[in-house]
């Protein structure tokens, strides 16, 4: 077994833990970094970079804090659905990071499953209301914003919160957010696990050429070409897996050809 470092004080172990072993690593979390300094929901600190980018610069802490030759990083970043923009989206990166030859690994993760929110209120009524319907107590949430009277991120109880609220309403209309830090927030810890399955099957992947694990990282190519008219369209045509390590790629051919229907000019 291969010891890997994951930079965490969130209990992000939990999520990642069985799914790292069945590729063959024995997580080991480091916890004397504050991982929060290098951004935070809230934003008492803003990210710098992508979202790829953050998780690696974790990963790479990691290993620099612990020695290990593996590290573990993980990113979460939630917003509005990238179709309607009307429900709430999740999305989890993963990046091993091998600090002998200086390669990542990412994998990636989305999906509507999170209760990522947020809420203008004015009265206890308002607020418990929202608290419910986002999940508190098992879920956790945020009261007001950094930096004003009565913010907070540790009510663990009705009652905390309700006193919380109270302060904090003494100025005015209250922002309530929830909280997506992973140790408060069980429906994200379930999409880390989903992501963390994701990477233990790419680490499980080697490359045809040079036996590297991580191959199989996929980007769609489009041009299939329309049955009726030969057109070449937007639809995708293959997909292309490459390693990282050594360059060598792959073209598998998902559908060379797609029906009039799919097609720009048969069908506009
Ligand atoms: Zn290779
Ligand atoms: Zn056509």
């Amino acid at each position: 077994m291969t010891t890997i470092a994951l930079l965490t004080r969130h209990g992000k172990e939990a999520a990642v833990r069985s799914h790292l072993l069945q590729a063959g690593y024995v997580v080991h979390t480091v916890d004397e970094f504050d991982t929060d300094t290098l951004g935070t929901f809230t934003g008492e600190f803003a990210r710098k970079g992508s979202q790829i980018d953050a998780a690696q610069i974790k990963a790479r802490k990691a290993t620099e804090l612990s020695g290990s030759r593996y590290g573990l990083g993980s990113e979460g970043s939630f917003g509005p659905d990238p179709f309607v923009g009307l429900t709430a989206w999740a999305r989890e990166v993963l990046v091993w990071w091998d600090a002998q030859e200086q390669r990542p690994v990412v994998a990636f993760t989305q999906g509507a499953a999170t209760n990522y929110e947020q809420r203008t209120i004015t009265t206890w009524e308002q607020a418990r209301e929202f608290a419910i319907e986002v999940g508190f107590p098992s879920h956790g949430m945020v009261v007001g914003k950094p930096g004003q009277i009565g913010f907070s991120k540790d009510c663990a109880d009705w009652q905390a919160l309700e006193h919380q609220v109270g302060i904090a309403l003494k100025s005015g209309p209250l922002w309530l957010e929830t909280d997506m830090r992973a140790h408060r927030n069980p429906t994200r810890m379930a999409m880390i696990a989903l992501c963390a399955q994701e990477l233990s099957r790419l680490l499980q992947c080697p490359c045809p050429s040079c036996q590297c694990p991580g191959y199989g990282e996929i980007s769609p190519i489009t041009g299939a070409v329309c049955e009726s008219c030969g057109f070449v369209t937007a639809a995708v045509r293959a997909k292309k897996t490459t390693c990282n390590a050594c360059g060598y790629s792959e073209e598998v051919v998902v559908q060379a050809s797609v029906s009039a229907a799919r097609c720009e000019h048969c069908n506009p």
